[in-house]
């Protein structure tokens, strides 16, 4: 029984793009199974056990579940401390905590990968002022614009850094929404060298969202001080509800924790309201997750590159995200890819997206979005500003044989718009 129904052509490109991808599916087997191991590791190494599961109100006062799981989320980032809540309300909010945790008045902050996400933007406040920003306490911010091949620039960092008295120096290692590639782990050590190198006192911060265990290690097991990411991306397992995570050095960790709750108070309240068993099954879930995200992303590179379109990593790239950039040309292909995608998800598989403003955008958004979890991008989803070169980035896929439906779907669907001919 065939429960869906595509044309004969692209069974054909969807059995090539597999046996393109299987050198790929084979190494990102083994980075799934090393981390694994890791998170099993850190499971048993910190005893949990059923009265972790458990729950608390209030003030959380002595909750264990809570107070066991950011040691168990530490050692799984090989970072000596962590905080995992499900209180952050986001990635951006819990990259918030992180940077007011840490930087005060007069600081200056330097970011080493050109502009970063469309959301921290305001945080930081250097584009027109934004009340509560970083820049309205007075933090100053300078940034080192990528290389023409969108890498960063290592001299013009170094030489910034040299004589600039900086606090923080900040990396982004996803592409987030843009085409530049994201950083692979052997990138990010570099960087962190050059840092240390000329200006060792800098504490180095890197927004890790998209990145867990995309590769065997951590940015907090090669130099960084401090990360920082969401837990309805890769390290909530597609589980976790909501929440983020903050992990590195004890002593950043603390400062965090003093701003995340109180100053003075810090980690030690925070109810837990029953989400432990969440959070806790979804870090166990996810590298495996992550594993299928990656998979699916692979797919989808082979895939449509095979039926002529540029996509960007392309399928045998080395990748330091799960994100993957498809660039079809035409608002008409945009539009059918991301409605064939929407018709295969578990949750509103009926929802027909349209494009629509989006507060931040100057054109409109359209998105492909059926998850179990609001927003959640660990599930297989698009979005795309109706722009061109009409590129849709789409990320996640909780298991990948789901998700390569979904993929297939969203081709099918140019098919028959007529958006592509095969
Ligand atoms: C997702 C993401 C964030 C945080 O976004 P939220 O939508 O607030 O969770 C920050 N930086 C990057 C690179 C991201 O991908």
């Amino acid at each position: 029984m065939n429960y869906f129904k595509f044309n004969e052509t692209l069974e054909k490109y969807s059995a090539l793009a597999e046996r393109k991808a299987a050198e790929r599916f084979k190494m990102i087997d083994s980075i799934t199974e090393y981390n694994q191991t890791k998170v099993l590791n850190a499971f048993i190494k910190n005893r949990v056990s059923e009265m972790h599961l458990g729950t608390s109100t209030g003030y959380g006062y002595g909750d264990i579940g809570r107070d066991t799981l950011d040691q168990v989320f530490a050692d799984c980032m090989g970072a000596e401390d962590a905080i995992v809540r499900h209180s952050f309300a986001s990635g951006t909010h819990t990259l918030t905590v992180a940077l007011f945790g840490i930087l005060r008045p007069g600081d200056k902050v330097l970011v080493l990968t050109g502009r970063p996400y469309d959301t921290i933007i305001g945080v930081f406040g250097f584009e027109g002022h934004v009340s509560g920003s970083l820049a309205d306490f007075g933090v100053e911010y300078h940034q080192v614009e990528l290389l023409p091949d969108s890498t960063p620039d290592l001299n013009a960092i170094r030489s910034e850094l040299s004589w600039g008295n900086y606090k923080m120096a900040y990396i982004q290692r996803s592409r987030g929404y843009s085409l530049r590639p994201s950083l692979t782990i052997d990138k990010i050590e570099e960087l962190c060298n050059a840092v240390r190198e000329v200006s060792p006192n800098t504490v180095i911060m890197v927004d890790n969202c998209y990145g867990e265990f995309v590769e065997t290690r951590e940015p907090t097991e090669v130099g960084a001080d401090i990360i920082a990411g969401s837990l309805i991306k890769n390290a909530g397992g597609g589980i976790a509800p909501t929440g983020g995570y903050i992990a590195g050095k004890a002593e950043y960790v603390e400062m965090c924790a003093g701003r995340m709750t109180a100053p003075g108070v810090g980690r030690e309240v925070g109810a837990s309201l029953g989400h432990n068993r969440e959070l806790y099954m979804g870090l166990f879930a996810a590298p495996h997750v992550t594993g299928e995200a990656l998979k699916t992303a692979v797919f989808a590179s082979a895939l449509l590159e095979s039926v002529g379109y540029k996509v960007s990593p392309t399928c045998d790239e080395k990748r330091g995200d799960i994100i993957q950039s498809v660039i079809l040309n035409t608002p008409e292909a945009l539009i059918a890819f991301c409605r064939g995608m929407q018709s295969g998800a578990p949750v509103d598989s009926f929802v027909r997206p349209e494009p629509s403003p989006m507060p931040g955008y100057d054109d409109d958004v359209i998105m492909a979005a059926g998850a179990f979890t609001l927003g959640s991008s660990i599930e297989l989803s698009a979005d795309a500003p109706l722009r061109a070169p009409y590129a849709a980035w789409m990320q996640g896929g909780l298991n990948y044989h789901s998700a390569k439906t979904g993929v297939l779907l969203a081709v099918q669907s140019m098919i028959d718009q007529g958006a592509l001919k095969i």
